[in-house]
């Protein structure tokens, strides 16, 4: 297979693991910076260039597309997408699990476990909005936040009232969120590949902080996860519309709530955490999909024939 993937820096861990996956099972693989890729929107045959030369048709695609290129590289993976090329994680699939709000919305709708949310407009709703949440402490997170940054902890009403106005006041998106005491901040990071979790660790907030992002300073450990949660974080892949995510996930005292649903999930941490090799995993799910989709292809030629 042709295999490209988009990934703006080719020496991250993810691309490199994805890339000696790709190699080592046989494949043709080209790192390609998203940013640099352009497109000819022609009738009938769209294109893609890449530093002044038009590329030739890749079986599938691997998107890795940071949060701050989301619109631009969505974009691009679109238009691999109208060429027939396979895209690992689907372009709307992507835009979806980017927006927090949105798929709050749409994981509440298939009765997915959440943490009780609460989103709005104007100041004057913010006592009825902390109310709604079961009051302080609670969580106030920026729309467009990652790595745990823009998650703000507030213990007590005035301090929420105090923060939701100072952010709404600079026309911040915020979303309003019951604490969940009782995950001790700690969460579980649950690697979903097609239909199955196929690894999970445990992140713990260094001492005193209530956020396990490993990027504000959390440890990775490996974990057992109850049938609930493995069904649980099936489910919001699957409403999301993803292959391949990383849902994360809370334990509360009403089960497994999710926190949101990665599209592009990092393998260093849970690689090293679990010693899977979870970048072959995901090849070889390409593999799969490709092969059964020229199969259905062909039985569909065959029957045509008839
Ligand atoms: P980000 O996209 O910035 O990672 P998250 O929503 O994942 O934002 O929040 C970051 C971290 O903060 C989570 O991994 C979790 O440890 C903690 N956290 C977030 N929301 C809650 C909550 N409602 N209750 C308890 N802890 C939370
Ligand atoms: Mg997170």
């Amino acid at each position: 297979m042709k295999i490209a993937i988009l990934s703006r820096n080719p020496k991250l861990y993810s691309t490199h693991r994805l890339v000696e996956a790709a190699t080592g099972r046989g494949h043709e693989v080209r790192v390609l910076d998203v940013l640099r890729c352009y497109m000819d929107i022609t009738s009938n045959r769209p294109g893609v260039h890449y530093k002044g030369e038009v590329l030739a048709r890749f079986d599938a695609v691997i998107p890795r597309i940071g949060a701050s290129v989301t619109f631009y590289g969505t974009a691009v993976l679109r238009q691999f997408e109208m060429m027939g090329t396979y895209p690992l994680n689907e372009s709307v699939a992507i835009t979806r699990s980017r927006d927090k709000l949105r798929s709050l919305q749409l994981l509440s709708r298939k009765g997915i476990g959440l943490p009780v949310t609460g989103f709005a407009h104007k100041p004057d709703d913010v006592k009825d909005l902390i109310k709604m949440v079961n009051g302080a402490p609670l969580v106030i997170k920026l729309l467009e936040g990652t790595q745990g940054i823009g998650v703000v902890l507030a213990e007590t009403a005035k301090a929420a009232e105090s923060v939701i106005e100072a952010f709404m006041g600079l026309k911040a998106n915020i979303l309003v969120q019951e604490f969940i005491k009782e995950a001790g901040g700690a969460d579980i990071r649950c690697f979903v590949i097609g239909d199955k979790v196929v690894a999970a660790m445990k992140r713990q907030g260094k001492e005193g902080e209530f956020r396990s992002n490993l990027h504000r300073g959390g440890s990775a450990s490996l974990i057992r996860i109850t049938p609930e949660e493995r069904s649980t974080a099936v489910r919001a892949a699957k409403t999301m519309g993803l292959n391949v995510a990383g849902v994360d996930l809370l334990r509360s005292n009403h089960g497994p709530v999710v926190l949101e649903v990665n599209s592009s999930p990092g393998l260093e941490g849970i690689e090293n955490a679990t010693s899977k090799d979870i970048a072959g995993m995901q090849i070889q799910f390409i593999e799969k999909r490709l092969a059964e989709n020229s199969s259905a292809a062909s039985l569909t030629k065959t029957r045509g024939r008839g």
